[in-house]
């Protein structure tokens, strides 16, 4: 029997009902431009101002510095895009960010930036000495996740952010992974710029935000209207914004509620699981967990086998989905077989019950492979 159990939260999330509840009328009775001049737009352009109260609350910054956007990718372009306006020419990475930022970075390296990548330990840490080693008078920019997207290490960015600033460099996190799980303090961790995307905390696709530190210099990455204080043109999402920022305002309320129920959760899945070794982190989330299988299985092959059962789960990011390379992060913390790894994620949905029934069904299937 197919089991439909959806463990693959870290792709992507539902949307919360009261978020989509929110943002329906935006569709078609308050369809209105915000940048129109007559009192309809204008309404809608006080209530998109009101609204970034939601997400500066959730991060402990002010509304003027938020910047609603499409989502992570856009956001972290943005980043890479200020490295022009400072004048200096070197980039540092940690070496398990997102594709999205190893993409940018490549892309810099191409327009004549150096780019250097920071490893992290074998527990998925980049540590501050790491990045002292490689910063440097010239660095213009320091980008790092607070969360990673296939181990779900926490990483100590308040330290971090004080090594790029000791070398006078801007610091950008992708906060991306972070939201849904951890409380954020953006002021207290001492970031330039963050990404933040909605659809990794129950709000749509699409969507999502930039915090820009007051002072901070950000180039325009989309030149067109003067949306977003002309720093951003075209007209934005506005069904989107309104349910990212009931969704926001929802997991900054109930974090703590959400994450005993994940770990529960997660607990009872690996608990249940009899093949297979989670990554171990130094600091990790409950919500994300990498396992390695080890020897005879390929965990691309045992992903299809999973969803020809009804177990839906990622072999590293969705984005690199179809690449036949194992995880970069797996790689670069020398985790051994890292192209036998399955990645788990779980979500508010995820009952004890299918946690159980998923691991089960990772058992048989894997006992099978192996078998062949
Ligand atoms: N950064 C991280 C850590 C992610 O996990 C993702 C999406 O998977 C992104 C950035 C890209 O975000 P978006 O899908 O909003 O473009």
């Amino acid at each position: 029997m197919k089991r439909n159990i959806y463990l693959d939260y870290a792709a992507t999330t539902p949307v919360d009902d009261e978020a989509l509840k929110a943002a329906i009328p935006y569709f078609k009775k308050k369809f209105h431009n915000p940048s129109s001049a007559h009192v309809l737009g204008q309404g809608i352009g006080v209530i998109l101002e009101g609204l970034r109260g939601a997400c500066s609350e959730a991060i402990g910054c002010e509304g003027d510095e938020i910047y609603y956007n499409s989502g992570g990718t856009e956001g972290i372009n943005q980043a890479f895009a200020c490295a022009i306006s400072t004048g200096r020419k070197h980039i540092v990475v940690s070496s398990i960010e997102h594709d999205a930022v190893l993409a940018c970075a490549e892309q810099y390296a191409k327009r004549g930036f150096e780019v250097d990548y920071v490893k992290p330990t074998s527990l998925g840490t980049i540590t501050p000495d790491a990045l002292k080693s490689v910063v440097k008078s010239d660095t213009a920019l320091v980008a790092i996740m607070a969360v990673n997207n296939i181990v779900g290490s926490i990483q100590p960015i308040k330290e971090l952010a004080a090594v790029a600033h000791e070398a006078g460099a801007l610091f950008f996190v992708d906060a991306v992974q972070a939201v849904n799980a951890i409380d954020i303090d953006v002021k207290d961790w001492g970031a330039d710029i963050m990404a933040v995307s909605g659809h990794k905390f129950y709000a749509p696709k699409g969507v999502g935000f930039l915090y820009v530190r007051r002072g901070v210099k950000l180039g325009t990455l989309i030149f067109g209207g003067r949306q977003e204080i002309e720093f951003r043109g075209g007209t934005p999402n506005v069904p989107g914004i309104v349910a990212m920022c009931v969704a926001i305002e929802k997991v900054h309320e109930n974090r703590a509620l959400y994450n005993a129920h994940i770990k529960e959760v997660s607990d009872a899945f690996k608990s249940e699981l009899k093949f297979g070794a989670e990554v171990v982190c130094q600091n990790k989330i409950a919500d994300i967990s990498s396992v390695v299988f080890g020897d005879g299985i390929n965990g691309g092959r045992l992903a299809v086998a999973l969803s020809v059962a009804g177990v839906y789960c990622s072999v590293g990011s969705a984005c690199s989905a179809g690449s036949a390379t194992p995880p970069k992060t797996l790689v670069e913390m020398g985790v051994a077989h890292p192209d036998s790894s399955v990645r788990f994620s779980f979500g508010r949905q995820t009952t004890v019950e299918q946690a159980i029934k998923a691991a089960r069904v990772v058992n048989a299937t894997v006992k099978r492979l192996l078998a062949l």
